[in-house]
C-alpha cells in the first residue's frame, strides 16, 4: 500500500520540530504518522493518497460551513485580485463587525486580531488594565491557546502554587494565575477572599471543549458573574471555539448571560487566520488609540480573512441555521449511543449544539479530573477503525469532534454506519 503521508512527515521531520508547526497535528497521542491532506470539499476531505474521509475535525473548527465553501472561495477570489493588504482601514473589516455587532448584543465593539491565542493574550491585557489588577482565575480543563499565564496547571496539593504546562514561563508569570476545578462556586469565592482585591479577571471557555467536552451548568457560569460582579473583577468568556458554533452569539447567546469580555477565534475568520475580543463601549474604550492599553498588528484586520470570515458568518446568521446544524447533531448522536446501549458499550458520545466527543462511561463529565486516562489507550485503537473506515477526527481522545453545515442527514447516515462499525471492531 502507497503511504505518500508516512514519507512526506519524514521529510517534514527535517523541516519542523517533531514534523508539524502546531503539536497536536503529530498523532503523537493516537501513534502512527500524520495523514497529509490535500483537498477538501464540504464534510469530505483527501489526503495525499487519494484515501477519502467524512471529516469531523474541520481544521479544529472553523469550517462550520464544511470544506471549500462556494461563497467563500468566490468571494475571497475576487477580494485576491484586488490586493492582499494595505495596513490602512478597508471596507472588509467595517463589513465584519457590522454584521457581528448587530447580531450579537453581548458586545459593543471589536477588535480584530490573527488568532486565538492573540486574541486571548490581548483581552487579558485588557482586563488587567482596566481593573488595575493583575492576578487572574482560570480553571483545570479549559484551554486559552498558548499564552504564557494560561499554560499553568494546579499544584498537587489545593494550596499549592501553580506550576507551569511548558517549559520557558517565568514564575512570577504562574505566579498570578490561580487554578480552580470547574463545577464549583464554593473554590470560586474562596479564591476571591483569599486574594482580595487582586483579582482582575475570571477567564472561562464557557462551553469547555478543549479537554474533552465539559459541559456547565448555566447557574454555575452565572454563579460566576455574581461573584466577578461582587468583587469588581471581570467575567471573560473565551468563546474561540463556542464563538458562532453553538449560537451566533457564541456561549453567551446560548445561556443568554453577559459577559464582559468575550474572545473569538476559529469560526469567525472563515478558515483565515483571525481572532477577536470584544465588550461593552467603556472597557474597549480602553484599548489604543482610543485608550491607554496598547495592542497591534501589522496584519490584523486583512481584507482577505474578514471576507473570508464575512461569507462564512453571513450564512450562520440565517434564520434556522443552528437549530438545523444541532438536530442534525443530535440525531447523529442518538444513533450512535442507542446502538452503544444496545451492545453494551462502556461508551457514549456527549453532545451540544454541533459539537461531540467520545466518553468512555455512561455519563456526561463536568470535570477535568473526571476523564478516565486510562480509557486513552482504548481511544487509540478506536480512532484507527475510524481512520480506516474513512471517519476523520482531531488525533486525541481529548479533542472533539465538528459537525457542519454540509454534513448533511446522508453523509451522517454514512458516517454512523462506519462509526458503529469502528466501534464493533474496537469493542468486541
Ligand atoms: C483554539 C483555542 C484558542 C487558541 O486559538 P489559536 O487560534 O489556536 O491560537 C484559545 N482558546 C480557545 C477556547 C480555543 O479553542
Amino acid at each position: 500500500m502507497r503511504n505518500h503521508s508516512a514519507t512526506l512527515f519524514e521529510e517534514a521531520k527535517s523541516y519542523f520540530p517533531g514534523g508539524v508547526n502546531s503539536p497536536v497535528r503529530a498523532f503523537k497521542s493516537v501513534g502512527g504518522t500524520p495523514l497529509f491532506m490535500k483537498e477538501g470539499k464540504g464534510a469530505k476531505i483527501t489526503d495525499v493518497d487519494d484515501k477519502e474521509y467524512i471529516d469531523f475535525c474541520c481544521s479544529w473548527g472553523p469550517l462550520i460551513l464544511g470544506h471549500a465553501h462556494e461563497k467563500i472561495v468566490k468571494n475571497v477570489g475576487e477580494a485576491l485580485l484586488k490586493g492582499t493588504s494595505f495596513g490602512t482601514p478597508t471596507t472588509a473589516e467595517n463589513k465584519l463587525a457590522k454584521l457581528i455587532l448587530e447580531n450579537n448584543p453581548y458586545i459593543d465593539k471589536i477588535r480584530f486580531v490573527n488568532s486565538g491565542t492573540e486574541a486571548v493574550m490581548s483581552a487579558l491585557r485588557l482586563a488587567r488594565g482596566y481593573t488595575g489588577k493583575s492576578k487572574i482565575i482560570k480553571f483545570d480543563g479549559c484551554y486559552h491557546g498558548h499564552v504564557d499565564s494560561l499554560l499553568v496547571k494546579a499544584g498537587s496539593g489545593l494550596a499549592d502554587t501553580p506550576t507551569a504546562t511548558s517549559k520557558g514561563i517565568p514564575e512570577s508569570v504562574v505566579n498570578d494565575t490561580i487554578i480552580l476545578p470547574l463545577d464549583n462556586l464554593i473554590v470560586v469565592e474562596e479564591a476571591f477572599e483569599q486574594f482580595k482585591d487582586q483579582i482582575a479577571c475570571v477567564i472561562i471557555e464557557p462551553v469547555p471543549a478543549n479537554n474533552g467536552l465539559l459541559k456547565q451548568r448555566r447557574e454555575y457560569l452565572l454563579g460566576l458573574k455574581y461573584l466577578c460582579e461582587k468583587h469588581g473583577a471581570l467575567l471573560f468568556f473565551d468563546e474561540v471555539i463556542s464563538g458562532f458554533r453553538v449560537h451566533f452569539s457564541g456561549a453567551a447567546g446560548y445561556y443568554d448571560i453577559q459577559p464582559d469580555l468575550i474572545s473569538y477565534g476559529k469560526i469567525i475568520g472563515g478558515g483565515f487566520p483571525v481572532g477577536a475580543y470584544g465588550g461593552k463601549k467603556e472597557i474597549m474604550a480602553h484599548v489604543a488609540p482610543e485608550g491607554e492599553i496598547y495592542q497591534a498588528g501589522t496584519l490584523s484586520g486583512n481584507p482577505i480573512a474578514m471576507t473570508a470570515g464575512y461569507h462564512q458568518l453571513l450564512e450562520c446568521s440565517k434564520i434556522g441555521f443552528y437549530q438545523e446544524l444541532e438536530s442534525r447533531t443530535r440525531d447523529f448522536v442518538s444513533n450512535i449511543n442507542a446502538f452503544c446501549e444496545k451492545r453494551g458499550y462502556n461508551f457514549h458520545l456527549t453532545t451540544i449544539a454541533s459539537i461531540f466527543w467520545c466518553v468512555f462511561g455512561k455519563k456526561d463529565i463536568s470535570r477535568a479530573d473526571q476523564i478516565d486516562a486510562s480509557k486513552m489507550p482504548t481511544f487509540s485503537k478506536l480512532y484507527h477503525n475510524l481512520l480506516e473506515r474513512g471517519i476523520y477526527m482531531g488525533p486525541s481522545g481529548y479533542e472533539v469532534g465538528f459537525i457542519s453545515n454540509a454534513h448533511s442527514e446522508s453523509v451522517l447516515n454514512d458516517a454512523a454506519v462506519k462509526f458503529k462499525d469502528a466501534l464493533k471492531a474496537t469493542f468486541e
